[in-house]
């Protein structure tokens, strides 16, 4: 994922539609409110799961990594939920090659009409063209936390599912080559080259004519002190969605890493599925005007993005966050 201008703006229509799925969400929720239980979120099992994606080496496509890493994910995933679709796909990288990815899609209760979707992104960057050494900018990384740490998190929640099933139905889709994006040194600044597996699920989805309420992304959110501001494309399509993740995020004493501040525009998987899938969806992405890496975490796109970088308190928060928002929605 990368900064992109602002000044490609969404258009009225998917205003008008994220308008029309926040009148269907308040319609289909009922006068009383419940108390909800929700379970709790082990830090420790979602800092597991992070490190068996890590343990195969860099997730790149095309790799016997890659390919292992999916077994396991789908074999996981299995283990937690009713259906685990394993979506083949070709695709051509910027490079003009034709690569094969996979995206991996589990669903709890697909009979449930309100769908909640859940979604990060599993393959590796191929080269680390932001790492500080000109040597390593063509050596694939770890991505501990550029994509480890979101999928280790939604597994964790899938693990809770299976033991304690949410009133909605969800959808936790794992995109594959989010990450092929162009090495920087080349300069070649056109968007449709990242995020090639969420193109390809939101114009494909798994199950025809597919819909959820709303979908929440999860990207670089596994790092110390993490802070996630407001997105600009988030804010766009899913001002309602990100208001309520804020909101429970501040109900829970988290108001300081869910920080109540707009940032621009991020190129990431969000942003298809909000085109092509219309499906109003946020992003939280760890943010930081700090930072001396482009305003992403400081180990964003180089070799040190490993599990020296991930942290179990954040992976907590983040978790903590969404199982409440999930568990609450009915
Ligand atoms: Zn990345």
């Amino acid at each position: 994922m990368k900064y992109i201008l602002i000044s490609i703006l969404a258009t009225s229509f998917f205003i008008f539609s994220s308008c029309e799925q926040k009148g269907k969400s308040k319609k289909a929720k009922p006068k009383e409110k419940k108390t909800v239980v929700v379970p709790g979120f082990s830090a420790d099992s979602a800092y597991a799961f992070v490190k068996q994606q890590v343990d195969f080496g860099p997730r790149v496509p095309g790799t016997p990594a890659h390919e292992a890493c999916a077994g396991w994910l789908v074999k996981k995933l299995s283990a937690y939920s009713d259906t685990v679709i394993g979506q083949a796909f070709r695709t051509r990288t910027y490079d003009e090659e034709v690569r094969n990815g996979k995206n991996i899609i589990a669903s709890f209760a697909p009979e449930k009409k309100k769908r909640v979707l859940l979604m990060s992104h599993w393959d590796a960057r191929p080269f680390a063209d932001h790492d500080p050494d000109p040597e390593k900018r063509r050596t694939p990384i770890d991505a501990a936390n550029d994509g480890a740490s979101g999928v280790g998190i939604l597994l964790e929640m899938a693990r809770h599912f299976q033991q304690q099933q949410p009133e909605v139905g969800v959808d936790i889709v794992l995109f594959d080559l989010e990450d092929w994006g162009p090495p920087s040194d080349l300069e070649i600044y056109d968007d449709k080259y990242w995020g090639l597996g969420s193109q390809y699920w939101s114009k494909n989805p798994h199950v025809y004519g597919y819909q959820a309420a709303y979908g929440i992304l999860l990207d670089m959110v596994g790092a110390k002190n993490p802070t996630f501001p407001k997105e600009y494309f988030s804010r766009k399509y899913a001002r309602y969605v990100v208001d309520l993740v804020w909101y429970s995020a501040l109900n829970l004493g988290y108001g300081s890493v869910f920080v109540n501040q707009n940032t621009g525009a991020i190129n990431d998987d969000h942003i298809f599925v909000n085109r092509y899938a219309n499906i109003p969806s946020i992003d939280i992405i760890h943010i930081d005007p700090e930072s001396s890496n482009h305003s992403f975490f400081e180990h964003w796109h180089t070799t040190s993005d490993n599990m020296e970088q991930i942290n179990k308190q954040s992976l907590e928060i983040v978790g903590k966050v969404l199982m409440n928002v999930v568990y609450n929605e009915n």
